[in-house]
């Protein structure tokens, strides 16, 4: 058996998505640490799982989704052992399976289940999320944390959309002039570099500031506080506020982002021969290794 192979199984086998309830609040904690919970597929759909599980219990008032190790998420998986982009996955939505398409329609099929499908199905969450972010929160990161309600961040994490070097106009779940205004999403994006925690508390992105050493304490002492309170006045209060938020046209924003985005990774491809513009997990990290911070 080759390393590769052993790393492949060692990683099939690891518990990577864990859940864990308390006085009405249920946890969810990505766990991949030693890939900076990198997203891949089967995380995806264990984190649903867990995320449907939540909703149907009755005993459960909010949501903490958390990521194990140094870092909340890395992002997407562009390029672990268990990166399993081309294998055929299991569904939420109503799409058919990408693996066996060609050209265009087997990454917009994917990203439309898998990215964009399935963050919208986890804003719509009927019960309060908050998204608990140490260290790196990038690119399919920063989608995990947007689609929760609030985030309380360690005064170390920092958040980043380096996709623009792909030559791609942000992640698929195009909320950044919503989690920022637009100018600050503008520079966010041309930029690519780190914003810190301080920055996006200010920008109203993150509703609390935190530390490692408090960040757990201080997420349940706010999830707790939350779960006193009704549940149906949760559930109506969430929808209302993110009715406002398509009316003002996020949902339609992200409809024409993602044909953007697409657009990008098919022009990738034909240029390149390859949808990332040549880019995998490596030379991202080299790349962003080399940013500014703002
Ligand atoms: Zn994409």
């Amino acid at each position: 058996m080759t390393t590769t192979q052993q790393a492949e199984i060692s990683e099939r086998e690891e518990d990577i998505v864990m859940y864990a309830t308390l006085n009405g609040v249920a946890t969810i904690t990505m766990n991949r640490p030693k890939y900076h919970n990198a997203q891949n597929g089967r995380m995806t759909y264990e984190l649903d799982a867990a995320f449907k599980r939540a909703v149907a219990d009755d005993e459960i008032k909010v949501i903490v989704l958390k990521g194990n190790g140094k870092h909340f998420s890395a992002g997407h998986d562009i390029g672990t052992p268990g990166r399993e982009i081309n294998d055929s996955q299991e569904r939420a939505g109503m799409w058919y399976d990408h693996a066996n398409k060609e050209g265009g329609e087997f990454l917009y099929v994917r990203e439309a289940e898998a990215y964009l499908g399935m963050c919208r199905r986890w804003r719509e969450i009927p019960k309060p999320t908050i998204a608990a972010v140490q260290g790196a929160c990038i690119a399919g990161g920063l989608m995990l944390a947007w689609v929760c309600d609030l985030i309380v961040a360690t005064d170390d994490a920092f958040f980043s959309d380096p996709v623009v070097r792909m030559g791609i106009p942000g992640v698929e779940y195009f909320a950044h002039p919503y989690e920022l205004n637009p100018r600050i999403a503008k520079e966010f994006l041309f930029l690519g570099d780190r914003m810190s925690a301080d920055r996006a508390y200010q920008m109203g992105m993150v509703n609390r500031i935190s530390t490692r050493a408090t960040l757990d304490e201080d997420v349940r002492n706010m999830a707790e506080k939350i779960a006193e309170m009704p549940r149906m006045g949760l559930a109506l209060t969430k929808q209302a506020i993110n009715n406002v938020e398509d009316l003002q046209g996020k949902r339609a924003g992200m409809e024409a982002a993602f044909a953007w985005h697409h657009f990008a990774h098919s022009h990738n491809e034909l240029v390149s021969g390859d949808k990332l513009g040549g880019y995998d997990a490596k030379k991202m990290a080299e790349k962003n290794k080399q940013q500014g911070a703002s």
